[in-house]
C-alpha cells in the first residue's frame, strides 16, 4: 500500500538513477511512463526485426549542451554477432546502450536497427527487441517466478521452469522451501550477485530479444560463478544481435569484434587477435590486465587525448 503513496517527486529521482544505471528498464517504463523525456513521432512505426543489425552512424551527443560526450561513433553491430566495448571510466560505453534504448536523442548522425531510425520507430517496439542483463539487477518484492517472468505475464509455468534450468537457477529455486513461490527482493530472501544474474538471464531467455546487451558488472563474481554466468552469456548471446559493456577484457576475446573508447571516440575497433597485432592501446590493456587481473575493473587505455 504504502508504495501508492509515493510522491510523484521521488518517483521521478528513481527515474533518473535507474535510468542512470541501466538497471531495470522493464520496470521503469511500466512504472513511470509518463516521466518519458522522448516522445514517439506522430507517424512512428513498430520496429520490424529481421537479424538486428545495428548501426551508429557518425553519432555525436551530449547530455548537457555545453560537454559533448560521443564524437563521430560510427560501427556496424553485424546481425547474429557480438560486439564489445572496452575503455576507461566515462570514456562513454554505458551511454552506447542508453542510446541504443533511446533514453535520449543524439546530436549529429543516425542510430538503426535494420535500417529503421530508431527516431521513427514507437519506443514500446524497441524495448520489447531488447533484452539486457544489467550489471546489479533489482529484484521486485515478490516470488522468484514473478521476478523471472516480469515483463511476460502470459508465460507459463513451464516455459518459466525451462529458463530457469537453462540459466542454471531451477536446482537454486527448487531448495528453496517455497520454491517458486518464495519471496525474494528487500523485503524477501537476499539473493546473492551470482544468483540475480541468473535471474535476469532467465528473464532474457523467456523475452528471447533479437537484441541483447550485457552490462558486465565491475565487481566480479566468485570465478566459479563467474565462468558459469560466461558460459550462460554465450549461450544466450549465440545467433542475437549483443552488445556487451565489458570490465574485464578476459570476458570478451572472442567477440566478432571490440571497440576501444577513449574520451567519447573509438580509437581501435579488431577482433581481439587483431587489436593484440596491432600492439596499440588494447594491447597494452591486455598485458595490464593479464599482469593485475585484480585490476579488471579498472580497465583503461593508455591516455592519447592529451
Ligand atoms: P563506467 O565504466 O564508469 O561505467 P562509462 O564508460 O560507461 O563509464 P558513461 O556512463 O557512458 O561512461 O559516461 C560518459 C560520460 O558522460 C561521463 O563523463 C559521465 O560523467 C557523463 N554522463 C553520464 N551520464 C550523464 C548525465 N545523465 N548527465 C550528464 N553527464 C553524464
Amino acid at each position: 500500500m504504502i508504495q501508492l503513496y509515493i510522491p510523484l517527486n521521488f518517483l521521478g529521482v528513481i527515474y533518473r538513477e535507474i535510468k542512470q544505471s541501466l538497471a531495470d528498464m522493464e520496470r521503469l517504463f511500466s512504472l513511470l511512463d509518463e516521466n518519458r523525456e522522448i516522445a514517439d513521432a506522430p507517424d512512428a512505426m513498430p520496429l520490424f526485426t529481421s537479424g538486428a543489425q545495428v548501426h551508429f552512424s557518425h553519432v555525436d551527443f551530449s547530455y548537457e549542451s555545453n560537454r559533448q560526450i560521443l564524437f563521430d561513433v560510427d560501427f556496424t553491430i553485424l546481425a547474429g554477432t557480438t560486439t564489445a566495448v572496452v575503455g576507461h571510466s566515462g570514456s562513454g560505453k554505458s551511454t552506447l546502450s542508453r542510446l541504443l534504448f533511446r533514453f535520449y536523442d543524439i546530436d549529429q548522425g543516425k542510430i538503426t536497427i535494420d535500417g529503421q531510425d530508431l527516431r521513427s520507430i514507437t519506443q514500446t517496439s524497441l524495448r520489447q527487441a531488447i533484452g539486457i542483463v544489467p550489471q546489479d539487477t533489482v529484484l521486485f518484492n515478490d516470488s522468484i517466478e514473478y521476478n523471472i517472468a516480469y515483463g511476460m505475464p502470459d508465460a507459463s509455468k513451464d516455459q518459466i521452469i525451462a529458463v530457469a534450468k537453462a540459466a542454471h537457477i531451477h536446482d537454486f529455486i527448487e531448495s528453496l522451501p517455497d520454491g517458486y513461490a518464495s519471496m525474494v527482493g528487500e523485503r524477501g530472501l537476499k539473493l546473492s550477485g551470482g544468483e540475480k544474474q541468473r535471474v535476469a538471464i532467465a528473464r532474457t531467455l523467456l523475452k528471447n530479444p533479437a537484441l541483447l546487451i550485457f552490462d558486465e558488472a565491475t565487481s566480479a563474481l566468485d570465478s566459479k560463478s563467474e565462468q558459469a554466468i560466461q558460459t550462460q552469456l554465450k549461450e544466450i548471446a549465440k545467433n542475437r544481435t549483443t552488445l556487451v559493456i565489458a570490465h574485464r577484457l578476459s570476458t570478451i576475446a572472442d567477440a566478432e569484434q571490440i571497440l576501444v573508447l577513449d574520451h567519447g571516440r573509438i580509437i581501435e575497433r579488431g577482433t581481439h587477435g587483431q587489436l593484440l597485432a596491432a600492439d596499440g592501446a588494447y594491447a597494452q590493456m591486455w598485458a595490464r590486465q593479464q599482469a593485475h587481473p585484480e585490476e579488471a575493473q579498472a580497465v583503461s587505455p593508455p591516455s592519447i587525448s592529451q
